[in-house]
């Protein structure tokens, strides 16, 4: 019978993609190394920064609010809340609400919900209903990212961490790629440039493999919302969430080898793409053109 490589106690994983057989203290070490090498690459924290995780209650943002906090908390010249949306899909979101709810009193964490309602004047479900142009995801991918923008420019956030995970990333890779948004590719994060009205984003999971998120949270007894959203069947990312996992599967180690490809091609796709001069849109959120994206998707739903 295997023992963990490390103290030949009874190990909860094989970690394929190294061979490794780690015992759940080790393993949580393990991950919790990878996240601190993450933070710290990605964020040169001088005191005073303020730092805002965006916390739908699902496992991948659980773990990142936790670590987070065990990483950063104890620090007195750091400050950390937690930004949930409420995108308004009856049957699920209200479930998940609590349960950060529970867990930030826990830890001493604020917690601060925002809802699509109270700023587009509209929710998920209302928005689904409508005659549309595009998948309810891309309305709602949308609109959450400026509705934790605004929460996050309104709390003072230095930073906004995700819960992005390895696998979330090296899909988002490769549907850039296919769709040929190369532009977008430059602007995946973690964000190191800058720009005016836009809270700079950090991935401090993004070497960490959903399944090995899902562990960590069983491991240390994390509550987690694990119900699906009712409009995830039509998403996209479906598509590439398979090819990812199969790729996986028959060649270990390929979601790193795909990150790995894309930090070394980044520096040159930002030189490529320089940050866009940003100009502000009525509703106060950063654009490119006249009207921000949410505001214009909102818009557009009374043409039809
Ligand atoms: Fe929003 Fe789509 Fe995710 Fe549901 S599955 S929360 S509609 S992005």
């Amino acid at each position: 019978m295997a023992s963990c490589d490390r103290c030949g106690k009874r190990p909860v994983i094989l970690i394929r993609y190294s061979g490794a057989h780690l015992c759940g203290d080790h393993f949580c070490d393990f991950v919790e190394k990878r996240v601190k090498h993450e933070i710290r690459r990605q964020i040169d924290l001088k005191g005073g920064e303020r730092i805002a995780v965006a916390v739908s209650g699902g496992k991948d943002s659980t773990v990142a609010l936790h670590l987070a906090n065990k990483i950063l908390g104890a620090r007195r010249d750091l400050d950390l809340c937690a930004i949930t949306v409420d995108e308004g899909i009856i049957g699920y979101r209200e479930s998940s609400i609590p349960i950060v709810a529970k867990y930030c009193r826990s830890i001493g964490v604020e917690h601060i919900v925002v809802s699509f309602e109270d700023m587009f004047g509209i929710t998920m479900d209302e928005i689904a209903k409508r005659d549309r142009s595009l998948a309810t995801c891309s309305y709602c991918g949308v609109l959450r990212r400026a509705a934790i923008n605004r929460a996050a420019k309104g709390w003072h956030a230095s930073y906004l961490a995700t819960g992005l995970n390895l696998d979330d990333t090296a899909q988002s890779i490769l549907m850039n790629f296919s769709r040929g948004d190369v532009e977008r590719l430059a602007r995946l994060g973690p964000h190191k440039r800058v720009q005016k009205g836009l809270v700079p984003r950090i991935q401090p999971l993004r070497t960490i493999p959903e399944s090995e998120t899902t562990l960590f949270a069983l491991v240390n007894g994390l509550k987690f919302h694990d119900l699906e959203c009712p409009y995830a069947p039509e998403a996209l990312r479906n598509t590439y969430r398979s090819v990812v996992a199969q790729l996986e599967d028959k060649c270990p180690g390929t979601r790193h080898s795909i990150l790995k490809s894309y930090d070394e091609i980044l520096p040159t796709l930002e030189r490529i793409y320089p940050s866009a001069k940003l100009r502000s849109c009525s509703c106060g959120e950063p654009t490119m053109s006249k009207k921000c994206k949410a505001c214009e998707l909102v818009d557009s739903l009374d043409d039809y």
